[in-house]
């Protein structure tokens, strides 16, 4: 898996890209891999990074960013757009792993009409899904899972995903 290799040359270029964008959490996490864990980064790759949202639907919603900071997927290399897939499916199969979900919801808000949240850095979710949790999820709508298990939930990821690479 050379997803989850992190390469300490790709700093300049991150902070070329990310470095204009104060107020971005997503620029703010791709420029700074020393505070993964205060980010809830769970992965990277050369261009992309997995982390856990810290405003999740359920808890165990993933994102994945690429590290520029860019609107639009067609603004993507095509090779850092295939990187986002890569570590979306990473960041599934962690899941299976660690949470053992049922389904999955996995795909972009684009546009704020659309429900994007942070319309201006492209991001892809990846949100687990099990049988029944609909109930809960149109009656609460947007929870907020307590930090806690968010916590929780990263460590869990964490040991499948460094389990993987060993
Ligand atoms: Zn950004």
């Amino acid at each position: 898996m050379t997803a989850s290799i992190w390469a300490p040359w790709r700093l300049e270029y991150i902070k070329s890209v990310t470095a204009d964008k104060p107020g971005c959490f997503l620029c703010e996490a791709a420029r700074e891999p020393e505070n993964d864990r205060c980010h809830l980064v769970v992965a990277r790759t050369a261009s992309a990074l997995l982390m856990l949202n810290r405003y999740p639907y359920v808890n165990g919603h993933l994102l994945v960013a690429p590290y520029a900071h860019v609107a639009q997927l067609g603004d993507l290399p095509s090779d850092h757009r295939a990187d986002m897939l890569e570590l979306a499916l990473h960041g599934q199969h962690l899941l299976e792993n660690a949470m053992n979900p049922q389904g999955f919801n996995i795909g972009f808000n684009i546009g704020h009409c659309a429900g994007a949240g942070l319309p201006g850095h492209i991001h892809m979710h990846i949100v687990p899904r099990w049988n029944g949790d609909i109930n809960f999820m149109t009656t609460v709508g947007q929870v907020r899972v307590i930090p806690q298990a968010i916590d929780a939930a990263y460590e869990q990821l964490l040991q499948v995903h460094v389990a993987q690479k060993k």
